[in-house]
């Protein structure tokens, strides 16, 4: 068995101090979660509204999904376009997917607000195929892309793909024929599975050392309006018509509204006091997924990457994790290594409260993701790789895969920025911007990541 050991945990300050809430408190906004949800939310709510706010986290800052994931930012969603705009129609669909494009914007402008100088790569995003559903699917995508505006890279396919005559006339517009070779050089692979890539905006980073900076800098730029405490579990929230308590175990907090970074709904009653039951159904429903990977230095004589390989078992449209692989020099001080990320394997859990950080890595997916990485990438047989990072994190997905950002139907004191969903770093971001103009009083006009009464189960 392997411990759960995260690159990016083990990059923050660990001599930094942290404070338990020890005394009953009152603030406008509370933020329950230190994640990169809950630490955007903060960035924005204090950047363009006057209220004072307040994170409540379980843990330590950062310590969950934040701190285990991949690293790798991207403006896309975990889940076909395609079955957005049938979920959702073309129009909202279209505004949801120039929303989180518009979100680099957005990590710019906290990367530069908090005068960060950690690293932040920018890099190309590589999806690599190797069967026809896959290429298929991804064209539509690209179809809806291209109507949104957004101006998709065509994919390149291989010239000699065995399913070159059945590419659909509709879509010559979409994609270009290229050699085989190059295809697999730009997923730096000598595996010929692979047969088309599409090529994106894509960057690696620390986001559990981004929260870490960021955090440290709303603490002394606004000292008299935000705090952090940590090790504070929010048991229950009660929900009142214009004003919410939190119980904290042996401390009640009050706040005007009350806003879920949670990821999930882990351990926290909401009781509606105000009105009709906040649907715990729904709630229930946001299902537990362990996400796991492993990471290895190798030397620093390759750019940084961000790689997702769709292997011929992988299928996107039904839920089939592929891999994949972020690259980026390592931040230790050492500049001699690039430190080389792969995840894939994921396990759903039955009961969310049955994930703990701590639990061992099972000794069968270390073995899953190797065979992959020799087969894939890194084929030398003669090179035992020596991984010094086994970690996973818990992931929340929401019944239809689409983040939730808004306030409560039933009462607008509680409002959400959560569902992990695969990808989360700029969905989050985006989340915590579109909070803070909701509660600045904004009206803002329907979206796909509203909070909706009759949410899909
Ligand atoms: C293996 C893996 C790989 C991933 N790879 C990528 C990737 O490459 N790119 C990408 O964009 N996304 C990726 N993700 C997803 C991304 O990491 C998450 O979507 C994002 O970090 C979620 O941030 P968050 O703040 O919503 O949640 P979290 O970081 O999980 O933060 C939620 C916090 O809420 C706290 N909390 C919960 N309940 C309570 C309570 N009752 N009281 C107090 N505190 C509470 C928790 O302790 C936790 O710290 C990956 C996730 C995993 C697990």
């Amino acid at each position: 068995m392997k411990i759960n050991k995260s690159p990016w945990i083990h990059q923050l300050d660990h001599t930094r101090k942290s404070s338990v809430l020890s005394t009953d408190l009152d603030t406008d906004i509370a933020i329950i979660g230190a994640g990169i949800a809950g630490i955007s939310t903060a960035f924005f709510l204090l950047k363009y509204t006057k209220y004072r706010a307040v994170i409540f986290e379980q843990g330590k800052l950062a310590h969950g999904a934040t701190g285990h994931n991949a690293g790798q930012v991207v403006a896309r969603f975990e889940r076909p376009l395609y079955e957005l705009v049938e979920e959702f129609g073309l129009e909202k669909t279209k505004k949801a997917l120039q929303d989180l494009r518009s979100s680099w914007v957005l990590l710019d402008e906290m990367y530069t607000d908090a005068n960060l100088s950690i690293l932040f790569s920018r890099v190309s995003g590589v999806r690599g195929f190797s069967d026809l559903n896959q290429v298929l699917g991804t064209l539509k995508d690209l179809e809806i892309e291209h109507i949104a505006g957004l101006n998709p890279n065509k994919m390149l396919i291989q010239d000699k793909a065995p399913f070159r005559g059945l590419l659909p006339k509709a879509y010559e517009n979409l994609f270009e024929f290229v050699s085989h070779e190059e295809i697999l050089k730009k997923l730096e692979t000598d595996n010929k599975d692979f047969h088309a890539v599409v090529i994106d905006q894509a960057a690696c980073i620390n986001s559990a050392l981004f929260c870490q900076e960021v955090a440290g800098y709303l603490l002394k730029k606004f000292p008299d309006r935000f705090f952090i405490y940590e090790n504070t579990h929010i048991i229950k929230t009660v929900l009142k018509q214009n004003h919410v308590l939190l119980d904290a175990g042996k401390h009640t907090v009050h706040a005007h509204k009350v806003v879920l970074c949670t990821n999930g709904f882990e351990k926290l009653d909401i009781l509606n006091e105000s009105g009709l039951e906040v649907d715990k159904r729904f709630h229930h429903n946001v299902i537990g997924k362990v996400g796991y990977m492993s990471g290895y230095l190798e030397n620093l004589n390759k750019a940084g990457a961000a790689i997702a390989y769709y292997t011929k078992d992988s299928d996107p449209a039904h839920d089939d994790p592929y891999y994949y692989l972020t690259r980026r020099p390592h931040e230790m001080g050492d500049e001699k290594h690039n430190l080389v990320c792969v995840g894939g394997p994921e396990v759903a859990i039955n009961d969310r409260e049955e994930y703990l950080n701590d639990y061992d890595y099972p000794d069968k997916i270390p073995g899953d993701i190797d065979a992959f990485i020799k087969k894939v990438y890194d084929p030398d047989p003669n090179r035992k790789i020596d991984y010094q990072f086994t970690w996973h994190g818990l992931m929340g997905y929401t019944p239809n895969r689409v983040r939730l950002i808004g306030a409560e139907p039933k009462n607008s004191v509680l409002l959400y920025n959560l569902g992990c969903n695969g990808i989360g770093i700029i969905p989050s971001i985006f989340g915590g911007r579109k909070i803070a103009r909701i509660i600045a009083g904004e009206k803002l006009e329907e979206s796909i990541f509203d909070p909706r009464v009759d949410a899909k189960s």
